[in-house]
């Protein structure tokens, strides 16, 4: 399948059937908003990350559980909306989890996996600005 561009986290047992929130990690913009092959409902958000603009990409959501629209402000810590149900169009076929990944520069990318470790390179481990 290629690299992985970001990072994946696991709902924890007996999530499934409940409503898990996605919190922003970093304060933005949205960028987009959309139904997305590979991921169901995913959203881009402008950001900073070290004094640099990066594009982080939140994937798997519920697209009607985001109350945010295209251009709207996003804080660090709000609640963005609600993980997607797993297998279903939601989260497009995937089992229930999230998506987290952080492309360098304004560029909107919102490509799971990459073909190359070197093409790893435009994307930041997002592990490193998760404070636990
Ligand atoms: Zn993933």
């Amino acid at each position: 399948m290629g690299y992985h561009t970001g990072v994946d986290f696991e709902i924890l047992p007996g999530e499934e059937n409940t409503d898990v929130a996605v919190k922003a990690m970093n304060d933005g913009v949205v960028l987009q908003k959309r139904f997305a092959s590979g991921y169901g409902g995913v959203i881009v958000v402008s950001s900073m990350v070290d004094n640099q603009p990066v594009t982080i990409v939140y994937g798997h959501l519920r697209l009607s559980s985001i109350q945010a629209k295209v251009g709207d402000k996003i804080k660090a810590g709000e609640t963005i909306g609600f993980l997607g149900n797993g297998c279903s169009k939601e989260t497009d076929g995937e089992r229930k989890h999230l998506h987290l990944s952080i492309h360098k520069g304004t560029e909107v990318n919102i490509r799971g996996y990459v073909k190359s470790k070197e093409l790893l390179n435009d994307w930041v481990d997002p592990c490193l600005y998760l404070k636990q």
